[in-house]
């Protein structure tokens, strides 16, 4: 595979148009069923800076430095992983993106984290740079939605064998599911076709880990700026926006990017 015809990191265009979007996402029900506070778990979020990369000349961020987060949710019921960067071993995507990858599992090790106690990951989307070392952690369900696995089943999508490796055991869900008690998957469509985020209500506070649906910290904030904004780059822009308007009326205290910090 050329890696030049790989999505680019920012861009959710590329072969998806074929799969038929998702509806809108109603107004949900986790805005009313996550207010208990004393029901709320400890949970603690832990970030990663997984990878350092150059937008490609195919990216409309061409030439800028992009960066990867992902993330360990600590659960009172386990330890589960929201994203996992760039896979390594792919000598054409490395030099493609002039990327700097670190290993997931040694980050995990150096805040305390065992990577045999991770018990499930959940992906924000398949492009190749959120779940490149989901392979590190074999055995352990693979939360995606279905849109969004069937849209890896289209050329040029992701890295094939970062998705379906041996050992890689997908929960396809369709809509909203929770993970585990107050922590709950969110459709959140736009980017691409079945991109989902995590929303956490926890002791400290509710949580929010947008993946992708939301590009930057200054869109969040506010800004359509091409530089801030996913939007322009978009699958479907009329989803993105509603996505991030359904994000913003969680009114998170907390909000944590997949390509921002
Ligand atoms: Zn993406």
């Amino acid at each position: 595979m050329r890696p030049g015809r790989v999505v680019p990191p920012s861009s959710g265009r590329g072969s998806a148009a074929a799969i038929v979007a998702s509806p809108t996402p109603e107004v949900p029900d986790y805005h009313r069923a996550m207010v208990e506070p004393s029901e709320r778990p400890d949970v603690r979020v832990e970030a990663f800076h997984l990878a350092d990369f150059v937008h490609p000349s195919e990216s409309p961020l061409a030439g800028r430095p992009g960066l990867v987060m992902g993330y360990a949710v600590c659960h009172p019921d386990g330890v589960l992983l929201f994203d996992t960067g760039i896979g390594l071993g792919n000598s054409e995507i490395t030099a493609w993106l002039h990327a700097r990858i670190e290993r997931l599992p040694g980050l995990l090790i150096g805040r305390g984290i065992r990577p045999e106690d991770v018990q499930a990951i959940a992906n924000s989307h398949l492009h190749f740079d959120h779940c490149g070392q989901n392979l590190a952690f074999p055995d352990r369900p693979i939360y995606a939605q279905a849109d969004e696995y069937e849209a890896t089943r289209t050329n040029d999508y992701t890295i094939p064998e970062w998705v379906d490796f041996p050992g890689a055991h997908f929960e396809l869900i369709r809509g909203e599911h929770e993970l585990m008690p107050r922590v709950r998957l969110v459709p959140t469509p736009g980017h691409t076709p079945g991109h989902q985020s995590l929303l956490i209500d926890a002791a400290v506070g509710r949580i929010a880990i947008v993946g992708q649906a939301v590009y930057t910290r200054a869109e969040w904030d506010g800004s359509d700026e091409p530089d801030d904004s996913g939007l322009h780059g978009a699958w479907n822009a009329v989803a993105y926006r509603s996505s991030r308007n359904l994000l913003r009326d969680f009114e998170p205290d907390l909000v944590l990017f997949g390509h921002d910090r």
